[in-house]
């Protein structure tokens, strides 16, 4: 399949649509990126911090009592063992690269649940940059764990008091202020999401989970590439990762939402945040709220690529519910002991659910992305488990 990323369309989905003063500085970030993907020095600097601050390559666990008991062959890639615990950090660290090439001081992020506030805080230290987190009061309330994480590593928390005071408004909050700051500041976009080229490029620093994967299942699997190919979608920055190791391949690829923050599944045509794509919207197109368990999960919208892959129907976007996603990760965790991010329990709740369901054929073999680990949840899972 031809890559249209690149050129920052996925049919009807990407683009670019931010104000006048955004243009130029999208634009020198995706020279620059198209120049850093090229150069050796670039990619083995990346590389490097890769494996010996993040801990890559990451292991494919089998899962065999959990394997047992569905009838499947399920392998499990572990981005809850990277270092601060959740894939963001692949994307994060090679951003905060191209930044330094760039001659950038600052990082600016928006975050939600605090986990990409997280991994920014930690590359900004890591590369001597300053770091500018926006987030919601809301957030900030709920998450105030993080909140002092990355005030540890150094960063700035900036509550962010307008509108529904989450995710939403921290991100445009974000970008208000990039506006004023572009020749000193570098934009950190957390998922596949946002104007041109961040769909693209974020893609392709996550894109390590899926080429690993691939090779490991090589290994793994008389078949080379499993059946399924399963992760959970929020923006999608891990299940795009993933599939992109897998959409050449005869492989089914499932991305699962939360009920209450489906884009792929079932928003319509909208743009928000600088792109085109996806988002619950109520009757009169205004953009809803989400809501999950699984605060990485609340967004309203989704990826470009994934609407695309979608339209197309290379992969498919499925939903399952809080209660479903609470009884998968105490599952994971009594027969493999493992604790899953909430996240990252979506996709183990729609696999038990086909496998139940005989959808999933006995014996077909399921590569699973755990995109974190679930210490954060500890607070969520002790009034329900
Ligand atoms: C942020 C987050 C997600 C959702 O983000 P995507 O861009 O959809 O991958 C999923 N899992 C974890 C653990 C997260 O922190």
């Amino acid at each position: 399949m031809k890559d249209l990323a690149e050129r920052g369309r996925f049919g009807d989905y990407g683009g670019r649509y931010v104000p006048e003063s955004l243009v130029a500085a999208c634009a020198e970030v995706e020279d620059a990126f198209r120049e850093a993907r090229s150069d050796p020095g670039f990619r083995e600097r990346l590389g490097t911090l890769l494996a010996l601050h993040v801990g890559r390559p990451t292991p494919l666990t089998p899962a065999p009592r959990l394997s047992a008991e569905l009838g499947v062959t399920l392998l499990l890639k572990r981005e809850d063992l990277t270092h601060t615990g959740s894939h963001k950090i692949n994307n994060v660290l090679g951003q905060a690269l191209l930044a330094t090439r760039m001659g950038r001081t600052r990082l600016i992020a928006e975050t939600g649940a605090g986990m990409h506030g997280v991994a920014v805080a930690t590359g900004a230290a890591l590369l001597g940059l300053r770091a500018t987190v926006f987030m919601g009061e809301r957030d900030v309330e709920r998450q105030a764990l993080n909140v002092f994480r990355m005030r540890m590593l150094g960063a700035e928390v900036v509550p962010v008091g307008v509108g529904s005071r989450t995710l939403k408004d921290a991100t445009s909050e974000a970008m208000r202020h990039w506006v004023g700051a572009t020749g000193e500041a570098y934009y950190c976009v957390g998922s596949v999401i946002g104007p041109t080229p961040y769909p693209w490029m974020v893609r392709e620093f996550q894109r390590v989970i899926g080429d690993e994967a691939r090779g490991q299942c090589a290994e793994a699997l008389a078949s080379a590439v499993p059946d399924y190919v399963v992760a959970c979608v929020g923006g999608g920055s891990n299940a795009a990762g993933t599939f992109a190791g897998f959409v050449d391949t005869a492989a089914r690829l499932v991305g699962v939402e939360a009920e209450g923050g489906a884009g792929a599944s079932r928003g319509r045509l909208g743009v928000l945040h600088g792109f085109r794509s996806l988002f619950l919207q109520d009757e009169h197109g205004q953009i809803s709220e989400a809501h999950s368990i699984a605060a990485g999960l609340d967004y309203p919208g989704v990826g470009p690529e994934h609407a695309y892959l979608r339209d197309l129907g290379r992969a498919r976007y499925v939903t399952v519910s809080d209660e479903e996603v609470v009884a998968a990760a105490v599952r994971l965790a009594r027969t493999e002991g493992i604790v899953p991010a909430l996240e990252s329990a979506h996709a183990i709740a729609w696999v038990i659910r086909a496998a139940g369901a005989g959808e999933l054929p006995p014996g077909a073999t399921v590569l699973i992305t755990l995109s974190g680990r679930g210490d954060k949840d500890m607070s969520t899972l002790k009034e329900l488990v």
